[in-house]
């Protein structure tokens, strides 16, 4: 499962997107999108494409000479839209530098991309109307002798992205991108993706997939994570914070200590379980399946390791003693290695 990310900086700015891409990689960003604005932007992606060390997908919008120059300038991906690209002469010669140099093409549809015709069919950007705006296109790429496709159907609304996707891999073998499309901002907008995306994932549609938020790339990428984390699918999965809900028995600053623990474990790149819990009397039990634990107490906590209670310390030493032991926790697991 590929994670996918779209940058926000200017493209014909070099310096700070690949600042940006390189920051976006570290986070575990597999594959890159850039929006191609300009002439400028399609050569600038070649002094971008050296520098980075992950795929670069040219994203372009009404303008075949786009694609052309962007592929001459090395991505290893262009997304298009066939409809808007000019015209069947145009598009061939977009297929047919992408046969040349082996350059898979992703035909993406959305609601507000959606031709009359289609919409005025079905009556909106129904999931059906939606497939079949996508089914054309391909019909359209084979028509040219073109099979190196990767298929997306965007929507804002998840019923509609969930039925689309389901009824796309139904009738189609190509590669699917899955992002639920403008998702918006904060918590609304993470769940929007982690419902949309986890569900499909959780089917087994779905081959890159994209989290888009307003803002930063890098949270897109750090939920990315997290849903594949989550579903199990990540081919390098991360720490797992388990916390309890807390409840009368709570008699410590919990959700200080699960933060200050959720950013000790950012460092961490390796599939360990943390459990922080609120009570000393049920927590260690609760958290069995954690590796490593703490469980607050009044004026005191409790550090445990599967499930096994190792030092009892006070409130004020709780999180260095507990940084100490995931360290070492941390070593022990290297020397196995
Ligand atoms: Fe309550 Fe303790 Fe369970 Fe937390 S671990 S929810 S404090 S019983």
């Amino acid at each position: 499962m590929v994670i996918q990310s779209m940058t926000n900086t200017d493209t014909r700015d070099v310096e700070a997107t690949v600042r940006q891409i390189l920051t976006l990689e570290d986070a575990g960003c597999q594959v890159i999108r850039s929006a191609v604005v300009d002439e400028e932007a399609a050569a600038a992606l070649e002094a971008i494409v050296r520098r980075i060390h992950i795929p670069m997908v040219a994203d372009i919008h009404f303008d075949y000479r786009l694609a052309l120059k962007s592929m001459e300038s090395g991505v290893q991906g262009i997304r298009i839209n066939p409809g808007n690209i000019g015209g069947i002469r145009k598009l061939r010669q977009v297929v047919e530098l992408a046969q040349e140099r082996n350059i898979p093409i992703r035909v993406g549809v959305n609601g507000g991309s959606l031709e009359k015709e289609i919409l005025h069919k079905h009556g909106g950007p129904t999931p059906e109307a939606l497939v079949e705006s996508a089914m054309g296109h391909v019909s359209l790429m084979e028509e040219l002798g073109y099979g190196n496709l990767k298929i997306s159907i965007k929507s804002s609304n998840v019923p509609t992205f969930l039925k689309a996707n389901r009824l796309l891999a139904k009738v189609c073998d190509y590669p699917i991108h899955l992002g639920v499309t403008e998702a918006g901002v904060g918590q609304n907008a993470v769940i929007k993706s982690a419902l949309g995306i986890g569900t499909l994932l959780a089917e087994g549609i779905g081959d890159t997939i994209r989290v888009s938020l307003t803002g930063d790339p890098l949270e897109e990428v750090r939920v990315a994570r997290s849903i594949l984390d989550f579903l199990e699918l990540s081919e390098k999965p991360g720490p797992e914070l388990i916390s309890c809900p807390t409840c009368g028995r709570t008699e410590i600053d919990l959700e200080h200590l699960a933060r200050s623990v959720e950013k000790m474990l950012e460092k961490v790149d390796r599939p360990i379980r943390v459990a922080v819990m609120g009570c000393p009397v049920n927590g260690p039990g609760e958290a069995r399946e954690a590796d490593l634990g703490l469980a607050g107490g009044k004026g005191q906590g409790l550090i445990f390791k599967k499930g096994q209670i190792v030092s009892k310390v006070p409130e004020e030493e709780l999180l260095s003693a507990f940084a100490r032991e995931l360290e070492e926790y941390i070593r022990e697991l290297e020397q196995e290695v």
